[in-house]
């Protein structure tokens, strides 16, 4: 019996491995590397034909159709450690040379007794159709990671550990991981579906598009719907730049494939949160007016306060700087406490600011609202007012009253927004850095 200590990377072989081992133990086609059908983890399994016979002509511990390869442990080992390990004939025990061959990140030792003739052949890795698993392994370890295939074989030849080329990678990466990838996603994609029709859940979307560079030369556009109850990502749509206009109309289609294929799959859209992109906005009002439209709260107040900034900035703009975080919240005030999303509402509670801002809280010009909430108990006394007719009065109310933040208020979302999107797409940077170029299978699978 063998006995294996594993010490970090290092592993101390309490006793011989038994040889001679069988050159070769052809499995029979029932070979599996079983998951749980719940657990979608990225798996080369799910590429690639299993009725395969996998050799393995090495001593493994269990038996190998008990245990999921990728699952199972593997070593870093000097060669100075395997050489002691064949240093003579297993049959005569004479002193015979050993020779390695390096296939990737597996090695094969040969050993030809001159005495007996006795030949015996190891490797250190399984293989599948004569690709040695940790070569495979590597390959998706590295694209299911999001490690950069360029950062990782430097890393590894750092520690000169044998590997496979950047070419095996990306062969490996066309041949099985993308298709893998592409497998996995759509079935946890199919199965989010089938489980929002039982619900008999209508969506309540967020969407978001992401480029792959910064600024307006982007050659991919990627948009993710979000269902906001359920807090998953239902879809997401790769657009090439070259397939519409230009790489700004890539978010558009983008959302438009999104729409179209969850609507194929019989789902009911109700609503749809998104920032102020106006041709998504012209979309859906002229195209899909049966979906309510609304603004992200964020992307409305995050134009806002870069204008207050910019006045703010200007000489004598310190009123509107203290003022300015009230302002803002003021905006997502309006929108969260109208829960039913009624815009008009929503605007007559903005309006109101114009006269709070003068220490006026009675008497607002918008019936729908006319006055405000907090109360005779209010402090008023310790507070900056504005004086009416000033000039920082006179160019907060421009920014303030402008029509077109207006028109966006009334759209302003009071319950979803698109924030989880965002974390989505801050994880996705990880897999596909915008310095980096993707082919759209590269861009797809990350
Ligand atoms: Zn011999
Ligand atoms: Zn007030």
């Amino acid at each position: 019996m063998t006995v294996m200590k594993d010490t970090g990377t290092q592993t101390d072989v309490a006793m011989d491995i038994p040889y001679p081992v069988q050159a070769s133990s052809p499995l029979h086609s029932g070979y599996s590397c079983e998951y749980n059908s719940d657990c979608y983890e990225p798996s080369i399994r799910n590429s690639i034909d299993t009725s395969f016979n996998i050799s393995m002509p090495y001593d493994a511990p269990h038996p190998p159709n008990e245990i999921a390869l990728q699952h199972e442990r593997k070593y870093m080992v000097f060669k100075s450690a395997l050489e002691k390990l064949f240093t003579s004939c297993s049959s005569c025990g004479c002193v015979v040379k050993a020779i390695f061959l390096e296939n990737g990140t597996c090695v094969n030792i040969s050993q030809l007794c001159s005495e007996c003739g006795y030949h015996r052949e190891w490797s250190s890795q399984p293989k599948i159709h004569q690709t040695p698993v940790g070569n495979l392994l590597l390959s998706a370890a590295t694209l299911f990671t999001g490690c950069l295939v360029g950062q990782t074989m430097q890393f590894l030849d750092a520690l000169n550990l044998a590997r496979i080329s950047e070419s095996t990678f990306f062969k490996h990466q066309k041949d099985y991981l993308h298709a893998t990838v592409e497998n996995v996603f759509s079935k946890e994609q199919q199965d989010i579906i089938n489980h929002v029709k039982i619900a008999n859940l209508n969506l309540n979307l967020a969407g978001d598009g992401r480029s792959d560079s910064p600024g307006h030369s982007a050659k991919y556009g990627a948009y993710s719907v979000l269902e906001c109850q359920i807090n998953k990502v239902l879809d997401i749509q790769i657009v090439q730049s070259t397939e519409v206009a230009n790489s700004n109309a890539c978010e558009l289609e983008g959302l438009k494939r999104s729409l179209c294929f969850l609507e194929e799959n019989g789902l009911i859209i109700k609503s749809l949160t998104t920032d102020r992109h106006t041709s998504v906005s012209k979309f859906i009002r002229t195209e899909k007016n049966y979906i309510r439209h609304f603004y992200d709260i964020w992307h409305v107040a995050k134009g806002l306060k870069k204008k207050l900034d910019h006045i703010s900035l200007k000489q004598g703009g310190e009123l509107v700087n203290s003022w300015k975080k009230s302002i803002i919240n003021h905006l997502y005030w309006c929108a969260v406490s109208t829960a039913d999303g009624n815009g008009d509402l929503m605007l007559a509670k903005w309006q109101s600011i114009l006269n709070h801002l003068v220490n006026q809280h009675t008497g607002h010009p918008n019936l729908l609202f006319p006055s405000c909430l907090h109360g005779s108990e209010y402090n008023t006394e310790n507070k900056d007012w504005f004086e009416p007719g000033t000039d920082d009065y006179e160019s907060v109310c421009k920014i303030l009253d402008h029509c077109k933040l207006e028109k966006d208020i009334k759209k302003l979302s009071p319950i979803h927004q698109t924030a989880a999107l965002e974390s989505f797409h801050s994880l996705v940077i990880k897999f596909a850095p915008k310095h980096t170029a993707f082919s759209y299978l590269g861009m797809r699978s990350r």
